[in-house]
């Protein structure tokens, strides 16, 4: 090993958390629902059209509050794709839903739309597109299909914070949004922490109840009634405010965060281009009219048998690199309580294909260089004749 590792991801830091973090000390509403909660709610709300946003313990936490405003009875269906997070498919699960997974489309892993319309039952409640690495799922067909079957979609924009679908602020798309802050995403709240955005007008109410532990305090804190009650069920995911006042310095630096973080993407893209064009690994396609915040850096070993040896290779050079998901719907778990729908073409080829490669905040372009030759290494007089 050399002595400096390079990881796969590093959490972002600006260095101005700290002083945030003291002024919320002054405030003493540690608790939440303060001054950095309500800025950084009001920085998701500037990009929706309309709506409201909550920050929250977890996008874990997100997905649950959508499964319940969701109305799932033991039974309903949720459509979602296999190459996602568990904590996508474990919210409904909660709530009692049956996730049914479909394929995942080649250029980009999100799920495969021309697949959702076959795996719609009776028992269909809602679409959960993931915009996995933070590129877009075409959500005009994913909304059309739900307009026209009249499902609700449930966006899992967890890695997607920054990025955009034809102008639109992923997550502010579907009838609901779930965003992560999580370390290892583009925006942190110092480790964990969330957000929901309600884009449907009509289930804000509820939302906010839901939210407010099941109580109308909402409504209470505005001065609309004297008393709140007990009105529903609800759960607290409420966000702490010194984790607000970390996520805070980090979101007023959007866009440069996402916008450091796609050059250096860019830069992997162009110089191993030459590995794709000699077919030996491919990469992601960015479809049009998606602007991706670059949350991780993937591409695909063709010979995923040579997966373990290219981490390892990487490894011995102090270079971490990674898989990431095992697919869902062949999981024990997955199994057990979903179905998929269709042909597996690409989910479990893909998942057993995938690296990636270091991309973060604070990687500096030498660093990023020792990677790309030491990627180029690995293939090296093999293929690259072109
Ligand atoms: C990170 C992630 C989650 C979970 O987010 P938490 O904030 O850790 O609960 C859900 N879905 C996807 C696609 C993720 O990448």
């Amino acid at each position: 090993m050399s002595e400096t590792v390079i990881p796969t991801t590093l959490p972002t830091v600006t260095g101005r958390e700290m002083v945030a973090i003291q002024d919320a000390l002054t405030t003493r509403t540690l608790t939440g629902k303060g001054k950095y909660s309500a800025l950084c709610q009001s920085w998701l709300e500037a990009s929706m059209t309309g709506g409201k946003a909550f920050v929250l313990t977890s996008c874990t936490s997100a997905l649950e509050i959508a499964a319940l405003l969701a109305g799932l009875q033991p039974g309903d269906e949720v459509i979602v794709a296999s190459y996602t997070y568990v904590s996508t498919v474990n919210a409904f699960v909660v709530h009692g839903a049956a996730p049914v997974f479909i394929d995942l489309d080649d250029a980009t892993m999100n799920m495969d739309v021309t697949r959702i319309e076959a795996a719609i039952t009776p028992r269909t409640k809602a679409i959960v597109p993931v915009h996995y690495a933070g590129i877009a799922c075409d959500m005009d067909a994913v909304m059309a299909i739900a307009d026209r079957h009249g499902l609700m979609v449930v966006e899992d924009a967890a890695m997607a914070c920054g990025g955009t679908y034809k102008g639109r602020a992923l997550g502010t798309i579907g009838h609901l949004g779930c965003i992560s802050f999580q370390e290892k995403k583009v925006f942190t709240s110092g480790g964990q922490g969330g957000a929901l955005l309600i884009n449907q007008q009509s289930l804000a109410a509820r939302a906010e109840i839901i939210y407010e532990h099941g109580t109308n305090r909402g409504q209470f804190t505005r001065g609309e009634v004297n008393f709140y009650r007990w009105l529903d069920v609800g759960i607290n995911a409420t966000m702490s405010e010194v984790q607000a006042a970390f996520l805070y310095p980090q979101l007023q630096a959007a866009p440069e965060i996402p916008a450091h973080r796609r050059h250096l993407w860019s830069r992997y893209y162009k110089r191993l281009l030459p590995l794709m064009q000699a077919g030996v690994m491919q990469m992601p396609i960015v479809p049009e009219g998606a602007v991706h915040n670059a949350a991780v850096f993937w591409f695909r070993l063709k010979d995923a048998a040579r997966r373990g040896e290219f981490i390892k290779f990487m490894a011995d050079r102090g270079i971490i690199t990674q898989p990431q998901f095992v697919p869902l719907y062949s999981s024990l778990f997955g199994q057990k309580v979903g179905r998929f729908v269709g042909e597996d073409r690409v989910t479990t080829r893909s998942a057993a294909e995938i690296v990636l490669l270091p991309l973060y905040s604070e990687l500096a372009e030498e660093q990023q260089e020792i990677v790309i030759q030491r990627a180029l290494e690995f293939w090296n007089g093999v293929t690259l004749k072109a």
